[in-house]
């Protein structure tokens, strides 16, 4: 998914300054954001106060949403750098198309992985004819300095382990926790988990301690850490925590991601993950000339337009909050 906002904001953010070093219970309310003409997403990262978890710089929740009678989910083809992208879904599908040739429906617990290197374009949406209900979480993860120049590819991992505890099943997106790990390439020490509760689970997560870690509330009513957290919003927990309480109301679906504190400060705009306002400026005239992003095949419609650069120079914050 992208950032379609076509008044699209910087953000600067990583380094130390934002990190909690002890647990504990930060409710990030989401910020509703319309997509194209059908979709609106709820918006947790970046969030004010709070701009990355770990590695994770980016995070959308969107649906249950009754597509039946709707084009569902349009997201024309736009480019990315700096970044990995994670599509993950609880119903429907969506259909993944990229400059590096990929062409892939991605299903509910399957996992589609972007990774963008220093560029990559690509597309999204609703397969025609489509499941009658959308559910999903889009986000990103920031490539450290060393890897932001990979090569772009794309991974596809329908399997994924998991690891079971009584009414809990928890599916390992990326990274790893309790001892099993996503076949998906990280680049930074950092894990995403799908929770599935069943109703009147009550157990015990386990954490690492050197992590910071947030909760997406994607369905259900669940208690995390004594917090009930609704759909569509997140609990963010800190560092310093080897286990998490959670008890589930009702059946309830979540998603765990965490990650080592991310200390390289950024800037994030439209797309485009950098370190400076030049690098902005040279990824956003690269996809407007249309080079060095490639070429999506096979989409019907034209490719997204880049907003227009604020006037001010972008610049990475100061490491105190
Ligand atoms: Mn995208």
């Amino acid at each position: 998914m992208s950032n379609l906002d076509r008044h699209a904001v910087p953000s600067v953010c990583g380094g130390r300054g934002f990190v909690v070093a002890e647990p504990v219970r930060e409710l990030l309310s989401p910020r509703q954001v319309r997509l194209g003409e059908s979709t609106e997403v709820r918006r947790l990262l970046p969030n004010l106060g709070r701009r990355m978890i770990g590695a994770w710089c980016f995070v959308d929740h969107y649906g249950p949403d009754d597509i039946a009678d709707e084009p569902g989910m349009q997201v024309p083809p736009h480019p990315h750098m700096g970044l990995q992208t994670v599509s993950w879904l609880h119903e429907g599908e969506v259909l993944h198309r990229d400059s590096t040739g990929s062409l892939q429906t991605i299903r509910p617990k399957e996992l589609g992985l972007m990774t963008s290197g220093r560029a990559i374009s690509h597309s999204e949406e609703s397969p025609r004819p489509h499941a009658r209900f959308l559910h999903g979480a889009q986000l990103w993860v920031a490539l450290p300095d060393a890897h932001r120049d990979t090569d772009p590819h794309f991974e596809h991992h329908p399997d994924l382990p998991t690891v079971t505890a009584p009414g809990l099943t928890a599916t390992i997106v990326l990274g790893a926790l309790d001892g099993s790990a996503s076949p998906g390439t990280a680049y930074t020490p950092i894990v995403a988990a799908d929770l599935a509760l069943s109703h009147g689970a009550d157990v015990r997560l386990p954490l690492d301690p050197d992590f910071e870690y947030g909760v997406l509330a994607m369905s259900g009513e669940v208690h995390v850490d004594g917090v009930p957290v609704l759909p569509g919003s997140m609990l963010y927990l800190g560092c310093g925590r080897t286990e998490l309480p959670l008890r589930a109301e009702s059946d309830a679906g979540l998603m765990l991601l965490g990650g080592e504190p991310f200390e390289e400060e950024l800037i994030m705009w439209w797309n485009f993950v950098g370190r400076t306002q030049a690098e902005i400026e040279q990824a956003r005239a690269d996809w407007t000339t249309g080079s060095r992003f490639g070429e999506v095949k096979g989409y019907d419609g034209a490719p997204l337009a880049a907003p227009s650069l604020p006037p001010t120079p972008l610049k990475p914050r100061g490491r105190t909050r």
